[in-house]
């Protein structure tokens, strides 16, 4: 006769050990509460802590040079994720160390350098906050976007058209961005001042947090632009300098880099082969997928986490889990 019980048995030992090969990196972006999250890249602090309370109790958090140690000799604990943080802002030393130190949870931060100690918010958080600014935009606006007239229709509802403003951006040089957003605040008639609060990490945080040995700092680019449709030569400086500028203000050597933008349409094996050559010993994606340890160790996938309490963090981090 078959006795459920020892099914049930089964099937969860299985189960562990399906589990028990595979990993989630997690990535964050800001850790802020935000009003209105055009691109789901805010994670509200009280949010936050949920999400780390629950990870306490269910997972083992490993930081990512551990993992790829594991990864290296096959073993990958049961229940393991990474934590990650992405683009080098202020508020991750504000808000999310602090918790991270609480819960004693290690974690890496890829640090874009291009805006570290100004008050400088990145185009995407420059649009963000135009679309805060206004509740009635100008119907159409026209902009010279890469020497073509781009007519943008805006009116009542202009986010969609704002965030394919912004992928419209993901190529161009930080100073093209920076002249297209300020003729669109002056063709919207709203004043462009930077909020303090999305601005970007100063050296001395960067250099404070790297001094905690739960915490590790990875590059970034200098410029945070779309690596693939750059000459192989520029994507070389991109990567390099953001690499040689971090090591130079933490006194520490850098050793993983996340590609911007994360998914496949943003880099090539060339992309691959160029970090891995600049002296790195991983770099992470972004997708929906578990790593495990046939993974590319220069593609390692991760789950990018948006705002909400833990029940759907679990949810979510269930999912990717069995994906
Ligand atoms: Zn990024």
């Amino acid at each position: 006769m078959v006795n459920p019980k020892s099914i049930c048995e089964k099937l969860d030992r299985r189960l562990s050990a399906v589990l028990g090969s595979r990993i989630v990196i997690l990535n964050y972006h800001h850790v802020l509460a935000s009003r209105q999250d055009l691109f789901n890249i805010c994670v509200a602090p009280k949010n936050f802590e949920a999400h780390l309370e629950f990870l306490k109790r269910r997972y083992r958090v490993l930081g990512l040079s551990e993992l790829l140690g594991l990864l290296k000799i096959g073993k990958i604990p049961h229940r393991a994720v990474v934590l990650t943080f992405d683009d080098g802002y202020s508020d991750n030393y504000l808000n999310a160390v602090p918790l991270l130190e609480k819960y004693r949870m290690p974690a890496t931060f890829f640090v874009t350098t291009q805006h570290l100690d100004t008050l400088e918010e990145f185009w995407w958080d420059g649009i963000q906050r135009l679309a805060l600014s206004l509740k009635k935009f100008p119907e159409k606006v026209h902009l010279e976007i890469s020497g073509e007239d781009c007519e943008l229709a805006l009116g009542s509802s202009p986010e969609p058209t704002l965030r394919l403003l912004s992928q419209k951006m993901y190529s161009l040089e930080e100073e093209s961005r920076r002249r297209l957003l300020q003729e669109l605040f002056r063709k919207c008639g709203v004043r462009d001042e930077p909020r303090a609060e999305y601005r970007c990490f100063s050296s001395e945080e960067l250099f404070l947090i790297s001094k905690n040995p739960l915490f590790e700092m990875g590059a970034h680019t200098v410029s945070h632009r779309s690596l693939k449709s750059l000459p192989l030569e520029t994507q070389r400086m991109e990567i390099l300098a953001s690499k040689k500028c971090l090591e130079e203000i933490i006194q520490k050597t850098i050793r993983h880099f996340a590609y911007p933008f994360g998914t496949p349409e943003h880099y090539t094996p060339e992309t691959q082969r160029l970090v891995q050559a600049c002296g790195f010993k991983s770099a992470c994606t972004v997708g929906s997928s578990a790593v495990n340890p046939d993974s590319p160790l220069f593609g390692l996938c991760r789950l990018a986490v948006g705002d909400g309490p833990a029940t759907s963090f679990s949810q979510k981090l269930a999912e990717c889990f069995h994906s």
